[in-house]
């Protein structure tokens, strides 16, 4: 990694001088200048693509982190999995012009893969049910509802083998690598579905069985065993290291949900302390890791130099217990570590998530130690909460008939001074909505024409400058931005280009 010295920090500052006080900066240009992308963003046609790596190349990006395996299916002609492939990409090898554009401006291309997260209805989940995480009660994630909406992803079993892990993910992985001139693989949902329910996943036939294997609840050669020592300490838990039978003895006899609630609520002891849900964290951020490390072999073994880089959450102690995701042990089988610092993982206003974020990317300096890269991860469109939710939430209103005339008022008189400036159209319609309530379906046409197609400066791009100088001046080696389509959408191309350029 590069780090600032003083005489570099100095010479900077003098080549900054000719260039005007504004371009003055004490921090190193960062070499890793990355952006995370949607396949749709590049379009479905040569010229589209080579229009959509010009721009890239333009704002001096020098790695495109493209998801090619959503919860929607595959973005490449898969022989092999065909019938995952998404109906527009059976005839269109996006990745091949991606990755050939990509090269000649010198720019890296990594491939992001969900791993985890399939779509309710995907191939894999409906042509293997016995694959999918599944709750105490037997039920995959696909049958809860977030936020009163049906949840439309379906988890796989990290665990279970043979199962969706070595039958299908590192296949698919494996499949690109070998196919395409890829940089590096990288990790997504590489973890439980934490956003959902931190301990109700995994329970399935497999986990049940595996979890008191791993954890050594019972000796496999003495499995009646009780396994017990002489009682000859005062503290109960001080017995552990015999690794006395955890299991109850009619545990054959258990239900899926007696046995779940054994695993996560229950003691090492009968009467000490409800200790077992260690265990069950401990297991889930294992077989995240071991996945890791499995498809670190898998295709190296076609492409003895591919890398691996990996979108995780902020803070690898929590991520450990709440998602099965502790990336500390990701190493050696990820090099680019990419931590998702994005506003919306931080509390408080704009200027408190800076102060946030930059304490959160020294803490990660300490416990990437082991990653040969570290580049944190910010999402643009999301610093514009203040500027979009009123909006969002006028437009909603409108839908509603536009009858909740105080309502309307308070969102408009949030952002009124710079749609003035920005939209003085739309100000004046919204502002005449107000004082006379008539035609809602006009007024809400023009807020859709407003979201289709921002105004330059309507998300003021110094916010995003701040926030990505913000992470440089914490000396990590790049940056990533979330995403490619959001930059584009909230106009801020202008901004990372100058940004980049230092
Ligand atoms: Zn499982």
């Amino acid at each position: 990694m590069r780090y600032a010295r003083p005489l570099t920090v100095l010479l900077l500052a003098l080549a900054g001088l000719g260039r005007g006080a504004a371009t003055v900066s004490a921090a190193p240009t960062l070499k890793g200048r990355a952006v995370w992308a949607s396949p749709r963003e590049a379009g479905t046609t040569e010229a589209s693509v080579v229009a959509y790596v010009d721009q890239l190349a333009k704002a001096h990006v020098n790695t495109l982190i493209m998801e090619l395996k959503t919860s929607a299916g595959l973005f490449w002609p898969s022989e092999r999995f065909a019938p995952a492939v998404v109906a527009e990409y059976r005839d269109f090898d996006l990745p091949a012009i991606l990755i050939r554009e990509c090269h000649k401006r010198r720019i890296a291309f990594h491939v992001w893969f969900f791993d985890f997260a399939e779509g309710a209805n995907s191939h894999v989940a409906q042509q293997h049910p016995e694959w999918l995480a599944l709750s105490p009660d037997g039920k995959p994630t696909s049958t809860e509802i977030l936020r009163g909406q049906p949840y439309r992803m379906a988890w796989m079993c990290p665990a279970r083998r043979p199962g969706y892990t070595d039958q299908w993910l590192i296949p698919l992985i494996k499949e690109f690598a070998e196919r395409y001139d890829v940089d590096a693989v990288h990790h997504d949902y590489v973890r439980y579905p934490g956003d959902l329910a931190p301990d109700t996943y995994c329970f399935c036939d497999y986990c049940l069985e595996a979890i008191p294997k791993y954890a050594s609840y019972y000796s496999t050669t003495h499995p009646d065993d009780p396994l017990l020592g002489p009682w000859d300490r005062p503290h109960l838990e001080a017995h552990w290291e015999r690794s006395p039978k955890v299991l109850p003895p009619t545990w054959k006899d258990y239900s899926r949900e007696m046995k779940s609630r054994l695993l996560l609520e229950g003691s090492f002891f009968p009467g000490g302390n409800r200790d077992l849900d260690y265990f069950f964290y401990e297991y889930r951020a294992h077989q995240v890791a071991e996945f890791t490390r499995q498809v670190f072999e898998e295709v190296r073994k076609v492409k003895p130099k591919m890398e691996f880089s990996a979108a995780v959450f902020k803070n690898p102690v929590q991520s450990g217990r709440f998602i099965g995701q502790d990336w500390r042990r990701f190493s050696p089988w990820v090099q680019y570590l990419m931590p998702m610092d994005y506003r919306s993982h931080f509390g408080g206003d704009f200027e408190t998530h800076l102060d946030l974020l930059a304490e959160s990317i020294q803490q990660q300096k300490v416990w990437a130690r082991d990653f040969p890269h570290l580049w944190p991860g910010v999402a643009a469109y999301q610093l514009y909460e203040e500027e979009r939710e009123p909006l969002t939430r006028l437009r909603r209103l409108f839908r509603d008939g536009g009858k909740d005339v105080a309502g309307m008022q308070a969102a408009f008189d949030a952002v009124a001074g710079r749609l003035r400036t920005c939209a003085p159209e739309l100000h004046d319609a919204l502002a005449a909505y107000l004082k006379e309530p008539k035609d809602p379906e006009g007024v809400a046409q023009k807020l859709d024409a407003f979201f289709a197609n921002v105004p330059e400066g309507y998300y003021p791009p110094e916010r995003l400058t701040k926030t990505l100088e913000r992470v440089r001046a914490q000396e990590v080696e790049g940056v990533v931005i979330f995403s490619s389509g959001g930059i584009t959408s909230a106009k801020l191309w202008k901004a990372v280009e100058e940004f980049f350029d230092r």
